[in-house]
C-alpha cells in the first residue's frame, strides 16, 4: 500500500545497492519505499555463477537476489514494482512521478538504475549469453583458465580486460574495427608487450557460432577486404561502452561526459538530498560488493540529511508558533 505522506527516502532501483540502501534506511528506522519495473536484482539475475561476492564462494545471481529479496523483507521494507517516470526536485521536498500519475513525496531519493553493457546485436550473442559470451572478465574470466577467448573492442575497458584475461587464458585475440586503438597510451603499450594478446586490426564480429557445449567459434570481417572467416574461439568478451540508466536524474545533477553520475563520499550529487548508488556512479570498480557498498553508505547519508531537513522544517514551525 502506497502511503501518500511524505517519505524520508525513496529508493529507484532494485539491483544489489538499491536494496542495500533499503536494507540500511530500514535499520535506521526512517520511513523508506523501494521502486523497480523489473525483477528485484537487476544485473545479477543475468550471471550464473558469482564467485567473488564475499561470504558466498558460489551463488548463482538468482539465489543470491533471492537472498537479498528475504534479507530485505526481514525489514519490512516497502517494494512497489512500478515505473518511475520523472524525480522533480524541490527546497523542502522532492518529488518522484510513477508512470500511473502518482506522484510521491519524500526527502530523499536514492537512484540505482545502473546501466547496461552496450550490445554487438549480432547473432549468436544473446543466444549464448553465458554459455561462452560474457560482458565481464572479471565475473566470467576465471571459467576460460589455459583456453582461447576473443575480447571485441578497442577502448580502455576492451584494452584493460584483455590484459586481465591474458593472465588466466592461454591465448587472448582483440578484435578491433579500426587500424589503432581508442584505449590509453599506457594501456596499449602494456597490451602490445604481453606475448599471449594477438591484436586482429580492422576487424568486426558478425557472427557468433556455439554447439551444444558452448561457444566454438566467431565469425570475422575484414573491413578492407571484406573477406570472412571463422575464428575458433571459447568465449567472447564483449567490451564495446556501457550505457549509464541516467534518464531519470534532474538537469542539475553534474555528469561526467560519459553519463556516468559525479557523486562526493557520501553518494551524494550536486542536488541536495539526491544520491546516486551502484553501476551510474563514476567510480573505480563496478562490482556487487561495491554497488552494496555505496548502498549502505547512502543509506546513512540520506538518513541523516533527512533527520537534518525535519529539525529545520521544526525550527522554522515553532519560529512562527
Ligand atoms: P569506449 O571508450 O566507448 O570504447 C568502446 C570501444 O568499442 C571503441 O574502441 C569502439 O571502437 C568500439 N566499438 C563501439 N561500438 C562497436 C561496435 N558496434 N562494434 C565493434 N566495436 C565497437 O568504452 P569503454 O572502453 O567501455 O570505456 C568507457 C569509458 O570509461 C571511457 O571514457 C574510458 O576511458 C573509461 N574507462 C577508463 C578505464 C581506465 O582508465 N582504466 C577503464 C575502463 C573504462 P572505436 O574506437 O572505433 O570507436
Amino acid at each position: 500500500m502506497i502511503n501518500e505522506d511524505i517519505y524520508d527516502v525513496i529508493i529507484v532501483g532494485g539491483g544489489p545497492a538499491g536494496m542495500a540502501a533499503g536494507i540500511y534506511a530500514k535499520r535506521a528506522a526512517v520511513k523508506t519505499l523501494l521502486i523497480e519495473s523489473d525483477n528485484i536484482g537487476g544485473q545479477i539475475n543475468t550471471s550464473d555463477v558469482i564467485e567473488n561476492y564475499i561470504g558466498f564462494d558460489i551463488i548463482s545471481g538468482g539465489d543470491l537476489s533471492s537472498k537479498i529479496s528475504a534479507h530485505a523483507s526481514r525489514y519490512g521494507l516497502e517494494i512497489i514494482k512500478k515505473k518511475v517516470n520523472n524525480i522533480d526536485p524541490g527546497v523542502d521536498f522532492h518529488e518522484i512521478k510513477l508512470d500511473d500519475d502518482l506522484n510521491l513525496k519524500t526527502h530523499s531519493v536514492i537512484v540505482a538504475t545502473g546501466g547496461n553493457p552496450r550490445r554487438l546485436n549480432i547473432p549468436g550473442e544473446s543466444e549464448n549469453f553465458g554459455k561462452g559470451v560474457s560482458y565481464c572478465a572479471v565475473c566470467d574470466g576465471f571459467f576460460f583458465q589455459d583456453r582461447t577467448v576473443t575480447v571485441i573492442g578497442g577502448g580502455d575497458s576492451a584494452v584493460e580486460e584483455s590484459l586481465y584475461l591474458s593472465k588466466i587464458a592461454k591465448k587472448v585475440y582483440l578484435v578491433h574495427r579500426r587500424n589503432e586503438l581508442r584505449a590509453g597510451r599506457l594501456l596499449q603499450k602494456r597490451a602490445f608487450a604481453e606475448n599471449n594478446i594477438e591484436i586482429m586490426w580492422n576487424t568486426v564480429p558478425k557472427k557468433i557460432n556455439s554447439d551444444k557445449t558452448g561457444v566454438v567459434s566467431v565469425q570475422l570481417e575484414d573491413t578492407v577486404t571484406s573477406e570472412r572467416h571463422d575464428l575458433a574461439t571459447d568465449g567472447v568478451f564483449i567490451f564495446i561502452g556501457f550505457k549509464p540508466n541516467n534518464r531519470l536524474l534532474p538537469v542539475d545533477v553534474k555528469m561526467n561526459p560519459d553519463g556516468y553520475v559525479i557523486t562526493n563520499e557520501k553518494c551524494e550529487t550536486s542536488v541536495p538530498g539526491i544520491y546516486v548508488v551502484g553501476d551510474l556512479r563514476e567510480k573505480y570498480a563496478k562490482q556487487i560488493i561495491t554497488a552494496a557498498s555505496d548502498g549502505c553508505i547512502a543509506a546513512l547519508a540520506a538518513a541523516h540529511y533527512t533527520e537534518e531537513k525535519k529539525a529545520e522544517v521544526l525550527a522554522v514551525e515553532e519560529k512562527n508558533f
